[in-house]
């Protein structure tokens, strides 16, 4: 490594915060250079395949020309002006496309800068509605166990009160209700008594409760776990049976990563506010976006309260971003991601199923572009990042996770290199 490289990584240690890190313990960074295509190149000259979409948002590979081409075009015009009493063609198109892609009645859309703010919005949509027509009393938030919303504070407050990361603000966070997390998994024979302890919840609270947030089919950072979608058909009847709003937070399951378009199209249901984000841009930039129906829009505009929803970013709507976007869904739209999803979940399952008959291993899990690998203890996030550094693969443990979610594009080869990794690593650590 050049002495140069050693004092920029030596210098970000000392002043830079980097995502869920100690300033005085930090752990060890590796300095990207460049990324294209499944590949990221770091400044000290190795080349890894990407196993992790840089958290679910890289689902087209990175560097990729049609995304290229739309930013710079737009930077030509205009990087940025306010969204306030001003508008423009890069939020119109981006709309437009999200419009085309949720499903029916989904059709007003917030624009947000990230996931976290997206989860604030459609909390504050939800509870301007109830205060909108009148039922003011209906102001808290109904999740389950397990869950991960964003780390800004309302956003916090639905997280995992035990396991979420924000255990340290749980005196100032907003009370609200939680029930255990659906018992049955993805592929396991549906079992109506999984539903009993939400809907005993609803039955008592209901007339408390504004809204119900859930992540549709795959709770992510709270633990990678897929659960069956028959409990999601039954949730929407429940939440219209006791007139709850439905929240679903599609910020990582959302564009195609579980199989389906969106993680609700599993159970073919409609939420009343989607939260979208992540690979809204293809993970070139911070953007997001609220989505409800008219239903909602008009009892805040109309109501109580004045009817303006109150909420609005500075960089609202940035045309930057809103042109990226537009063009990543233009790729959604074009639909390669039916055959690519396809094909990345069924070499997962032929090469990260064997691993679970290793004596360190949990469970292996894999839905859509989503391969997990259980293990019986935490892995020791250094070390493992060091050794798949050297096995050319960025897979970014945490806990008892070992995970990949590639962009849609890699190739199969590329897909091996990172599952044998994990092979790898098994094999070499006494676990
Ligand atoms: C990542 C994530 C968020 C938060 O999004 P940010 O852009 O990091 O603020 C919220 N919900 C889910 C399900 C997520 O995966």
């Amino acid at each position: 490594m050049s002495n140069s490289l050693q004092q920029a990584i030596q210098f970000d240690q000392q002043h830079i915060w980097h995502p869920y890190t100690s300033m005085t313990d930090p752990l060890p960074c590796y300095h990207v250079k460049s990324a294209s295509g499944c590949e990221i190149e770091l400044s000290s000259g190795e080349i890894l395949v990407d196993g992790m979409s840089s958290w679910w948002a890289a689902i087209h590979g990175y560097n990729h020309p049609q995304l290229n081409a739309a930013l710079h075009a737009q930077a030509d015009k205009m990087s940025h002006v306010m969204f306030g009493g001003l508008t423009h063609q890069p939020a119109i198109n981006m709309v437009e496309r999200l419009i085309d892609l949720t499903p029916a009645p989904l059709d007003r859309v917030f624009i947000a800068d990230s996931g976290s703010v997206s989860v604030e919005v459609a909390i504050k949509m939800a509870l301007q509605y109830w205060f909108s027509i009148e039922q003011p009393k209906k102001n808290q938030l109904l999740t389950i166990r397990g869950g991960y919303h964003g780390d800004t504070f309302a956003a916090m407050s639905v997280c995992d009160p035990v396991n979420g990361m924000h255990h340290m603000f749980r005196h100032a966070l907003c009370n609200q209700h939680f029930v255990e997390r659906p018992a049955v998994e993805f592929d396991d024979e549906w079992e109506p008594s999984s539903l009993s302890s939400i809907q005993q919840e609803l039955e008592q609270h209901h007339t408390e409760i504004a809204a119900v947030i859930i992540e549709p089919v795959v709770q992510g950072a709270g633990g990678m776990r897929f659960y069956h979608p028959e409990y999601l058909t039954q949730l929407r009847e429940l939440c219209n049976h006791y007139d709850v709003l439905l929240i679903a937070d599609e910020i990582a399951t959302g564009f195609g990563r579980t199989g389906q378009l969106f993680g609700c199209d599993h159970a073919g249901i409609v939420p009343d506010i989607m939260c979208v984000g992540k690979a809204l841009t293809g993970g070139y930039m911070t953007l997001a976006a609220t989505v409800t129906h008219a239903k909602v829009a008009e009892a805040i505009g109309q109501g109580q309260g004045g009817g303006a929803l109150m909420h609005g970013p500075t960089f609202m709507g940035n045309p930057l971003a809103c042109a990226v976007a537009n063009a990543s869904l233009s790729i959604i739209q074009s639909g390669d991601w039916k055959t690519q999803v396809p094909r990345i979940e069924c070499q997962l399952r032929e090469e990260l199923g064997p691993l679970k008959r290793h004596p360190s291993v949990a469970d292996v899990r894999v839905l859509g572009a989503i391969g997990v690998v259980e293990l019986n203890k935490p892995v020791n996030v250094a070390r493992t990042q060091a050794l798949f550094v050297e096995l050319g693969v960025w897979i970014r443990p945490f806990g008892r996770l070992m995970y990949i979610m590639p962009p849609y594009c890699i190739s199969a080869q590329q897909l091996s290199k990172l599952t044998h990794a994990i092979a790898v690593y098994l094999e070499t650590t006494t676990n």
